[in-house]
Protein backbone atom coordinates (compact mmCIF):
# COMPACT_ATOMS: atom_id res chain seq x y z
CA UNK A 1 0.00 0.00 0.00
CA UNK A 2 2.82 2.46 0.51
CA UNK A 3 2.26 3.41 -3.28
CA UNK A 4 -1.07 5.00 -3.31
CA UNK A 5 0.09 6.84 -0.06
CA UNK A 6 2.16 9.77 -1.77
CA UNK A 7 -0.82 10.11 -4.07
CA UNK A 8 -2.89 10.90 -0.57
CA UNK A 9 -1.03 13.54 0.23
CA UNK A 10 -2.32 17.67 -0.82
CA UNK A 11 -0.11 20.31 -1.50
CA UNK A 12 -2.61 23.04 -0.54
CA UNK A 13 -4.00 23.71 2.59
CA UNK A 14 -2.56 20.41 5.11
CA UNK A 15 -6.00 18.43 6.39
CA UNK A 16 -8.25 19.05 3.71
CA UNK A 17 -8.80 17.71 0.33
CA UNK A 18 -10.31 19.58 -2.63
CA UNK A 19 -13.58 17.92 -4.25
CA UNK A 20 -11.52 17.42 -7.63
CA UNK A 21 -8.05 16.10 -5.60
CA UNK A 22 -10.66 14.04 -3.24
CA UNK A 23 -12.39 12.20 -6.35
CA UNK A 24 -9.01 11.70 -8.28
CA UNK A 25 -7.52 10.38 -4.95
CA UNK A 26 -10.39 7.73 -4.30
CA UNK A 27 -10.50 6.91 -7.96
CA UNK A 28 -6.46 5.86 -8.34
CA UNK A 29 -7.39 4.43 -4.64
CA UNK A 30 -9.90 2.48 -6.52
CA UNK A 31 -7.57 1.47 -9.44
CA UNK A 32 -4.65 0.56 -7.08
CA UNK A 33 -6.85 -1.82 -5.23
CA UNK A 34 -8.08 -3.35 -8.56
CA UNK A 35 -4.36 -3.99 -9.46
CA UNK A 36 -3.90 -5.75 -6.08
CA UNK A 37 -6.55 -7.67 -6.83
CA UNK A 38 -6.87 -8.76 -10.13
CA UNK A 39 -5.75 -12.42 -10.58
CA UNK A 40 -3.80 -12.06 -13.46
CA UNK A 41 -2.11 -9.03 -12.09
CA UNK A 42 1.62 -8.97 -11.56
CA UNK A 43 1.26 -6.69 -8.58
CA UNK A 44 -0.59 -9.50 -6.39
CA UNK A 45 -0.06 -10.95 -3.85
CA UNK A 46 4.01 -9.99 -4.15
CA UNK A 47 4.52 -10.78 -0.37
CA UNK A 48 2.81 -14.33 -0.54
CA UNK A 49 -0.69 -15.10 0.10
CA UNK A 50 -3.67 -15.78 3.36
CA UNK A 51 -6.42 -16.42 0.91
CA UNK A 52 -7.55 -16.81 -2.66
CA UNK A 53 -9.60 -15.39 -4.92
CA UNK A 54 -12.85 -14.51 -2.71
CA UNK A 55 -15.20 -15.21 -5.72
CA UNK A 56 -13.99 -18.56 -6.49
CA UNK A 57 -14.97 -21.72 -4.59
CA UNK A 58 -11.75 -23.46 -3.86
CA UNK A 59 -10.23 -24.14 -0.37
CA UNK A 60 -6.76 -25.74 0.86
CA UNK A 61 -6.05 -27.71 3.66
CA UNK A 62 -2.28 -26.94 5.26
CA UNK A 63 -0.68 -29.25 7.22
CA UNK A 64 2.04 -27.71 9.41
CA UNK A 65 5.13 -29.85 11.55
CA UNK A 66 5.38 -33.06 9.41
CA UNK A 67 6.51 -35.27 8.43
CA UNK A 68 6.53 -37.65 11.89
CA UNK A 69 5.61 -41.45 12.49
CA UNK A 70 3.01 -40.53 14.73
CA UNK A 71 -0.58 -40.41 12.84
CA UNK A 72 0.83 -39.47 9.33
CA UNK A 73 0.11 -42.34 7.53
CA UNK A 74 -3.46 -42.36 8.96
CA UNK A 75 -3.81 -38.70 7.62
CA UNK A 76 -2.43 -39.41 3.75
CA UNK A 77 -4.89 -42.70 4.16
CA UNK A 78 -7.93 -40.39 4.96
CA UNK A 79 -7.03 -38.12 2.23
CA UNK A 80 -6.34 -40.52 -0.41
CA UNK A 81 -9.88 -42.11 0.79
CA UNK A 82 -11.77 -38.62 0.13
CA UNK A 83 -9.54 -37.86 -2.74
CA UNK A 84 -7.89 -34.38 -1.18
CA UNK A 85 -4.58 -33.50 -2.10
CA UNK A 86 -3.55 -31.36 0.96
CA UNK A 87 0.10 -28.79 1.15
CA UNK A 88 2.20 -29.78 3.94
CA UNK A 89 4.80 -27.33 5.57
CA UNK A 90 6.98 -30.08 6.35
CA UNK A 91 9.73 -29.00 9.07
CA UNK A 92 13.32 -29.64 7.34
CA UNK A 93 15.18 -31.81 10.31
CA UNK A 94 12.24 -33.52 10.41
CA UNK A 95 11.95 -34.13 6.60
CA UNK A 96 15.73 -35.44 7.06
CA UNK A 97 15.03 -37.42 9.73
CA UNK A 98 11.64 -38.79 8.17
CA UNK A 99 12.99 -38.54 4.00
CA UNK A 100 10.92 -42.37 3.59
CA UNK A 101 7.92 -40.62 5.04
CA UNK A 102 8.44 -37.34 3.22
CA UNK A 103 8.65 -39.25 -0.19
CA UNK A 104 5.29 -41.02 0.59
CA UNK A 105 3.40 -37.60 0.98
CA UNK A 106 4.93 -36.28 -2.19
CA UNK A 107 3.98 -39.72 -3.70
CA UNK A 108 0.63 -39.47 -2.95
CA UNK A 109 0.32 -36.44 -4.94
CA UNK A 110 0.36 -33.56 -1.94
CA UNK A 111 2.66 -30.87 -1.72
CA UNK A 112 5.82 -29.95 0.01
CA UNK A 113 6.34 -26.53 1.34
CA UNK A 114 8.76 -24.90 3.59
CA UNK A 115 8.23 -24.80 7.43
CA UNK A 116 11.85 -23.83 8.42
CA UNK A 117 14.70 -26.36 9.01
CA UNK A 118 14.12 -26.11 13.16
CA UNK A 119 10.81 -24.88 13.49
CA UNK A 120 12.81 -21.30 15.86
CA UNK A 121 11.16 -18.19 16.07
CA UNK A 122 12.03 -16.60 13.22
CA UNK A 123 11.01 -13.57 13.48
CA UNK A 124 13.72 -13.15 16.33
CA UNK A 125 16.46 -13.76 13.61
CA UNK A 126 18.60 -12.00 11.75
CA UNK A 127 17.76 -12.05 7.60
CA UNK A 128 20.93 -14.19 6.92
CA UNK A 129 19.64 -16.69 9.46
CA UNK A 130 16.28 -16.65 8.12
CA UNK A 131 17.54 -17.21 4.99
CA UNK A 132 19.68 -19.83 6.16
CA UNK A 133 16.67 -21.64 7.89
CA UNK A 134 14.77 -21.13 4.73
CA UNK A 135 17.33 -22.81 2.47
CA UNK A 136 18.44 -25.64 4.56
CA UNK A 137 14.67 -27.07 4.59
CA UNK A 138 14.42 -26.26 0.76
CA UNK A 139 18.30 -28.55 0.46
CA UNK A 140 16.24 -31.23 2.40
CA UNK A 141 13.64 -31.35 -0.02
CA UNK A 142 15.56 -30.76 -3.09
CA UNK A 143 18.04 -33.78 -1.88
CA UNK A 144 14.72 -36.09 -1.95
CA UNK A 145 13.91 -35.48 -5.64
CA UNK A 146 11.24 -33.37 -4.40
CA UNK A 147 10.04 -30.28 -5.99
CA UNK A 148 11.69 -27.45 -4.30
CA UNK A 149 9.05 -25.32 -1.76
CA UNK A 150 8.19 -22.05 -3.24
CA UNK A 151 5.67 -20.80 -0.09
CA UNK A 152 7.30 -20.50 3.58
CA UNK A 153 4.84 -20.47 6.47
CA UNK A 154 6.79 -18.90 9.42
CA UNK A 155 6.73 -21.19 12.75
CA UNK A 156 4.22 -19.96 14.78
CA UNK A 157 3.17 -17.70 12.44
CA UNK A 158 4.87 -14.32 13.62
CA UNK A 159 6.92 -12.80 10.65
CA UNK A 160 8.11 -9.29 10.48
CA UNK A 161 10.12 -7.04 7.89
CA UNK A 162 13.52 -9.17 7.74
CA UNK A 163 11.45 -12.14 6.85
CA UNK A 164 10.00 -10.05 4.26
CA UNK A 165 12.78 -9.05 2.95
CA UNK A 166 14.55 -12.92 3.55
CA UNK A 167 11.85 -14.38 1.23
CA UNK A 168 12.10 -11.74 -1.32
CA UNK A 169 15.89 -12.14 -1.55
CA UNK A 170 15.28 -16.14 -2.12
CA UNK A 171 12.00 -15.67 -4.74
CA UNK A 172 9.95 -17.24 -2.29
CA UNK A 173 6.22 -16.75 -0.97
CA UNK A 174 4.88 -16.29 2.70
CA UNK A 175 2.23 -18.81 3.09
CA UNK A 176 -0.35 -17.61 5.68
CA UNK A 177 -3.77 -19.00 6.39
CA UNK A 178 -7.29 -17.47 6.96
CA UNK A 179 -8.80 -20.38 9.47
CA UNK A 180 -7.28 -21.66 12.23
CA UNK A 181 -8.33 -24.98 13.61
CA UNK A 182 -6.34 -24.66 16.78
CA UNK A 183 -6.23 -28.55 16.16
CA UNK A 184 -2.46 -28.58 17.56
CA UNK A 185 -4.39 -27.49 21.40
CA UNK A 186 -6.32 -31.08 21.99
CA UNK A 187 -9.70 -29.69 20.51
CA UNK A 188 -12.12 -32.29 19.58
CA UNK A 189 -13.38 -33.31 16.12
CA UNK A 190 -16.57 -31.91 16.14
CA UNK A 191 -14.98 -28.73 17.95
CA UNK A 192 -12.30 -28.86 14.51
CA UNK A 193 -15.20 -29.71 11.98
CA UNK A 194 -17.53 -26.85 13.49
CA UNK A 195 -15.18 -24.86 13.20
CA UNK A 196 -13.73 -25.25 9.80
CA UNK A 197 -17.32 -25.73 8.48
CA UNK A 198 -18.44 -21.98 10.37
CA UNK A 199 -15.43 -20.05 8.76
CA UNK A 200 -15.18 -21.52 5.22
CA UNK A 201 -15.23 -18.94 2.59
CA UNK A 202 -14.10 -18.96 -1.21
CA UNK A 203 -10.40 -18.99 -1.31
CA UNK A 204 -10.07 -19.94 2.41
CA UNK A 205 -6.83 -21.81 3.46
CA UNK A 206 -7.01 -23.92 6.16
CA UNK A 207 -4.20 -24.52 9.19
CA UNK A 208 -4.28 -28.04 10.41
CA UNK A 209 -0.95 -30.21 11.62
CA UNK A 210 0.06 -33.22 11.12
CA UNK A 211 -0.09 -36.02 13.56
CA UNK A 212 -3.53 -34.92 15.34
CA UNK A 213 -5.92 -37.72 15.39
CA UNK A 214 -8.81 -35.43 15.93
CA UNK A 215 -8.11 -33.44 12.86
CA UNK A 216 -7.97 -37.06 10.52
CA UNK A 217 -11.08 -37.62 12.57
CA UNK A 218 -12.61 -34.38 11.56
CA UNK A 219 -11.74 -34.39 8.11
CA UNK A 220 -14.67 -36.94 6.25
CA UNK A 221 -16.97 -34.59 7.68
CA UNK A 222 -15.32 -31.27 6.72
CA UNK A 223 -14.48 -32.73 3.36
CA UNK A 224 -18.17 -33.81 2.35
CA UNK A 225 -20.18 -30.74 3.89
CA UNK A 226 -17.85 -28.61 2.08
CA UNK A 227 -17.81 -30.08 -1.43
CA UNK A 228 -21.78 -30.40 -0.83
CA UNK A 229 -21.57 -26.55 -0.49
CA UNK A 230 -19.80 -26.53 -3.94
CA UNK A 231 -15.77 -26.49 -2.78
CA UNK A 232 -13.02 -27.65 -4.20
CA UNK A 233 -10.13 -29.17 -2.96
CA UNK A 234 -6.60 -27.50 -3.84
CA UNK A 235 -3.63 -27.03 -3.17
CA UNK A 236 -1.18 -24.02 -1.84
CA UNK A 237 -0.13 -23.60 -5.26
CA UNK A 238 -2.69 -24.11 -7.12
CA UNK A 239 -4.51 -21.25 -5.14
CA UNK A 240 -2.19 -18.96 -5.99
CA UNK A 241 -2.02 -19.80 -9.42
CA UNK A 242 -5.73 -19.14 -9.62
CA UNK A 243 -5.33 -15.34 -7.77
CA UNK A 244 -4.90 -14.26 -4.57
CA UNK A 245 -5.34 -11.44 -2.12
ZN1 LIG B 1 4.79 -25.17 13.20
Amino acid sequence: MTGSAGKMKTTGKPGHLHGLERGMTVALLGLFLCVQWGPLSDERGKWGIAAGDPFVKEIVLTFDDGPRESGIYELISTLRRLDVRGTFFLVGKFAERYGFITRDIDEAGHEIENHSYTHPRLYTLWTEKVMREVERCNEVVDRLGIRVPRFMRPPGGGFNLVIFDAMRRMNMKLGLWSVNTADYTGRSAQAIASQVLGDARPGAIILMHSGVPATVEALPEIVTALRGRGYRFVTLQELWDGGSI
